[in-house]
C-alpha cells in the first residue's frame, strides 16, 4: 500500500464498490501483457511467437520463445510496420470512432501515433487523417511512426489544439481526442508511477486543459459527426466532467451513443464531489479498469465516450491563413510520369502506388521534395498549418526515402538485391554490403537498388565500386 498516495486510495474508495478496492489496487500497478496489432492478420508470423486472439481483432497478446533475446521493437516485423506494439484500451478508441473510407478524420492529439496509425489501417490508407501533436519531439515520432506504418493519407500539423478551431471550419466526419491526462493508467507500465509522479493538482491542470480542447474539438466537427473522448485515467474530473462541460457549453448539440463494445467496463460514475452527471454521460460513457478482465481482454485504466454532434454549433468563421505555402500540384500526366518512372526502375507494376493505399494517389512537390498522398489531403496544403502531407518519396536528386523503399522492395523485380540473414544485421547496423556473390552481379555501378530480406523491404542503397552503399535512414539504423 506504501505505493500508493493517500489521498490516491481515498480517491479509489469513494469511486468503486468497496469489493473492488483490492483487487484495482492490486492490479494496477501489475505490468501489462505484450500486444501487437498486426498489420494484415492473415500473414505468417515467426514460428517461434504465439499468439493468442483479443477483444480487437487486430490485436493479438504476444509470448514468444526468445523473449529476452531481442526486443519487439527491434524485430524485422516493427522495423517493416507489420506490428505495432499497442496496448489493448489504447486500440479502443478507434474501434469506437469506427472510421470509414474516404472520411476526413481529425485526431487532435495524435503523438506518438499509435492511434492515427490504426486509424489510416482501418481507412485502407484512403480518406484524410489530420495528425495534430503541438510537443515537437513528440511530432517527430509520430511523423516516423507514420512513414513506418506507411500512411499516405495523414496530414501532420503542430498546434496547440486549444486554438485549432481558430483556422479550421465545422468539417471533419469524425474526431479522435485522445486527450493528454493524469496517466493514471500508467501504473501498469512503471509501478513507482503512484508515488512517485500522480498528484491531485495534476488531475485538476489535465482537466483544464481537456475542457478547452473539447470545445475546441467540437467546434471543427462537421453537423452529424462522430467524436470519441477518451483518456487513460480513472480521474472523473478528466472524464465524465469534462463531457459534463460539452454538454453545458454546446446545449442540444452532443448526443451521446453506445460504444458498442463487448468488453468488461463499468458504467459512467453518477457523482463525484457533489457533481451530479447527466443520466446520457452515466448510460453511454465507459470505464475500463485493470481488475476488470476476461480471456480476451486485460487493460490499464481507461475512459471512453462517444459523442454525436446533432447541429452546427454558433461560431465566429474561422480565420483565413495570413499566407500559403508553395505547393505544386500535380497534374494527371505529371502523376503518371512518376509512376511510370519508378514502375521501369524497379520493374514495379504500374498500379503500385494505387496498391500503397487501396485508393488514387496524388503527388506534389514542395521545396523540391517528392511527396505522395492521397487527394482528399491535398485539401491541407494550402494553409501554411500543416507540418507534412502525406508520405515524403524522393528529394531533388531522386534520392528515395527509407520509407518508400521499404514499401517497394518486396513488390520488385528489377534492380533489387535480396540479402541474407548476416547481411541484413549489417545492413540495419548502418554497413554497405559488398556485392560478393554471383547474385548480385546484374547490379550496375552507379544504379539505385532496393534491398529487402524474404519480404521485408530494408531500403534501399546505391551500387559504388563493388558495394551496396547503405542509404538507411540514421534514425533507423539499429
Ligand atoms: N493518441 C496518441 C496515441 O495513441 O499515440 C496518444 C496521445 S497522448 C494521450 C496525448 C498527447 O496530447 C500528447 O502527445 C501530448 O503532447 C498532446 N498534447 C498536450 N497538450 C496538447 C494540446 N494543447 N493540444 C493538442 N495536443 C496536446
Amino acid at each position: 500500500m506504501d505505493k500508493f498516495p493517500e489521498r490516491f486510495i481515498e480517491r479509489i474508495k469513494a469511486l468503486l464498490p468497496a469489493d473492488e478496492v483490492e483487487a484495482f489496487l492490486e492490479h494496477c500497478t501489475e505490468p501489462l501483457p505484450k500486444v501487437v496489432r498486426l498489420k494484415n492478420i492473415n500473414a505468417p508470423v515467426p514460428e517461434n511467437w504465439h499468439l493468442k486472439p483479443t477483444a480487437v481483432p487486430e490485436g493479438f497478446f504476444i509470448e514468444r520463445d526468445n523473449q529476452t533475446e531481442i526486443a519487439l521493437g527491434k524485430t524485422l516485423e516493427h522495423f517493416t510496420g507489420d506490428i505495432y506494439s499497442q496496448s489493448l484500451s489504447s486500440m479502443l478508441p478507434v474501434v469506437v470512432l469506427n472510421p470509414q473510407p474516404d472520411e476526413k478524420i481529425l485526431d487532435l492529439c495524435a503523438a506518438p501515433g499509435s492511434k492515427t496509425s490504426f486509424l489510416a489501417q482501418r481507412m485502407g490508407h484512403t480518406g484524410v487523417i489530420v495528425a495534430n501533436e503541438p510537443s515537437s519531439s513528440r511530432s517527430k515520432k509520430l511523423a516516423a511512426n507514420l512513414d513506418r506504418t506507411g500512411c499516405f493519407n495523414t496530414v501532420v500539423i503542430q498546434t496547440d489544439g486549444t486554438i485549432l478551431n481558430s483556422f479550421i471550419g465545422q468539417e471533419f466526419d469524425r474526431i479522435l481526442l485522445d486527450a493528454p491526462c493524469s496517466s493514471e493508467g500508467y501504473g501498469r507500465r512503471d509501478n513507482t508511477f503512484f508515488s512517485k509522479m500522480w498528484s491531485e493538482p495534476k488531475i485538476f491542470l489535465a482537466a483544464k486543459l481537456q475542457k478547452r480542447l473539447i470545445e475546441s474539438a467540437w467546434e471543427m466537427l462537421s453537423p452529424g459527426g462522430i467524436m470519441v473522448y477518451s483518456t487513460c485515467t480513472s480521474a472523473p474530473e478528466e472524464n465524465e466532467s469534462v463531457v459534463q462541460h460539452l454538454l453545458k457549453t454546446y446545449p442540444n448539440t452532443v448526443e451521446l451513443l453506445p460504444t458498442e463494445l463487448n468488453v468488461p467496463h463499468a458504467p459512467g460514475i453518477k457523482e463525484w464531489e457533489g457533481e451530479q452527471f447527466a443520466p446520457a454521460i452515466v448510460q453511454h460513457a465507459q470505464r475500463f479498469y485493470p481488475h476488470l478482465r476476461s480471456e480476451t481482454w486485460n487493460s490499464e485504466s481507461f475512459f471512453v465516450v462517444k459523442l454525436q454532434k446533432k447541429e452546427a454549433v454558433k461560431r465566429l468563421p474561422p480565420n483565413k491563413p495570413s499566407h500559403t505555402t508553395e505547393v505544386n500540384f500535380f497534374k494527371k500526366n505529371q502523376n503518371a510520369e512518376v509512376i511510370t518512372k519508378l514502375a521501369k526502375q524497379f520493374g514495379l507494376e504500374k498500379s503500385w502506388a494505387e496498391s500503397l493505399m487501396d485508393g488514387k494517389p496524388a503527388f506534389y512537390i514542395k521545396q523540391n521534395d517528392l511527396y505522395l498522398t492521397t487527394p482528399e489531403a491535398t485539401r491541407f496544403m494550402q494553409s501554411n498549418l500543416f507540418r507534412r502531407v502525406g508520405l515524403k518519396i524522393s528529394d531533388k536528386d531522386d534520392n528515395l526515402t527509407t520509407c518508400i523503399a521499404q514499401k517497394l522492395a518486396p513488390l520488385a523485380t528489377k534492380n533489387v538485391a535480396d540479402l541474407d540473414a548476416e547481411q541484413t544485421t549489417r545492413w540495419l547496423a548502418g554497413f554497405d554490403i559488398p556485392l560478393k556473390t554471383e547474385k548480385f552481379s546484374s547490379l550496375k555501378n552507379g544504379t539505385a537498388v532496393l534491398v529487402r530480406h524474404q519480404a521485408f523491404g530494408l531500403g534501399w542503397g546505391k551500387v559504388i565500386n563493388g558495394k551496396i552503399k547503405n542509404k538507411l535512414d540514421r534514425d533507423l539504423v539499429f
